[in-house]
């Protein structure tokens, strides 16, 4: 699990991953969604790039990171491979690093300021590269350690009024994530709908050019209660790395 001991073995990689996606499935069947519309994020923060490789080689596309200084780091020692997957940033993103972001990730689950968003709409038009897809990160549970809008507010109907005049970014959903829990079912279920009504909120009143239709929710401790609540978007480390 250390990036500095040996590489985790190809076999762990693949047991993990198939019970993950066995549990997504299982998750989507008791709600009759099709397992299809819900995409695993497996986030490599705490491996290296051999792991990152294992699973390029089980079938694994998405690849989340937390730092921008980690993924850049990865990213370039994967030379064209990382040119097979698709990144995303899932952590806090500072706006000065707003540069490296718009060119090395495809999806930032966090953009939380119009100050962040203003950045990596410049950065990624000046990158030249297609929109960059955004997700706008909400503190439901209003954790005052936690970044993200304020669910409550007219915060985030402002925020994407103003994204869908930015050409290079494309707001596709919401990102959040419940309170650390032993047992998270009573904790993670009401800030997971809570999303949920705040994403079919927005797409009610029109304030993007296309409806919303991601939500990125739910980790190791709680995917299957994200994706019964409509989550498309699961970010998973420790249920992939774990012996
Ligand atoms: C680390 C991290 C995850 C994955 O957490 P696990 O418990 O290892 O699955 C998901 N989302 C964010 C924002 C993270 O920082």
């Amino acid at each position: 699990m250390d990036e500095m001991g040996a590489p985790i073995p190809l076999e762990r990689l693949q047991r993990n991953l198939e019970k993950v996606r066995a549990r997504i499935a299982e998750a989507a069947a008791r709600v009759c969604r099709p397992v299809d519309n819900i995409r695993l994020v497996a986030v490599t923060k705490t491996v290296g790039v051999a792991e990152i490789l294992s699973l390029l080689k089980l079938g694994v596309r998405d690849f989340g990171e937390s730092r921008i200084q980690d993924a850049e780091r990865k990213i370039r020692a994967l030379g064209l491979k990382a040119g097979e997957m698709h990144w995303h940033l899932i952590g806090h993103l500072q706006t000065n690093k707003a540069d490296k972001a718009a060119r090395l990730f495809g999806t930032v689950h966090s953009v939380d300021s119009l100050r962040a968003a203003q950045a990596l709409n410049k950065e990624r038009l000046k990158a030249a590269l297609p929109p960059l897809l955004c997700l706008f990160e909400v503190n439901v549970a209003g954790e005052a350690q936690k970044f993200g809008l304020r669910p409550g507010s007219s915060e985030i109907g402002e925020l994407l009024k103003q994204c869908a005049a930015m050409p290079g970014l494309r707001a596709t959903g919401l990102m959040a994530m419940a309170p650390y829990a032993e047992h998270p079912e009573a904790t993670s279920r009401p800030v997971f709908r809570g999303l949920r009504e705040l994403l079919s909120g927005i797409n009610a009143q029109h304030l993007t050019a296309e409806p919303l239709t991601e939500l990125s929710m739910g980790m190791t401790q709680d995917y299957q209660i994200a994706i019964e609540e409509g989550a498309t978007l699961v970010r998973v480390g420790t249920g992939l790395f774990e012996e």
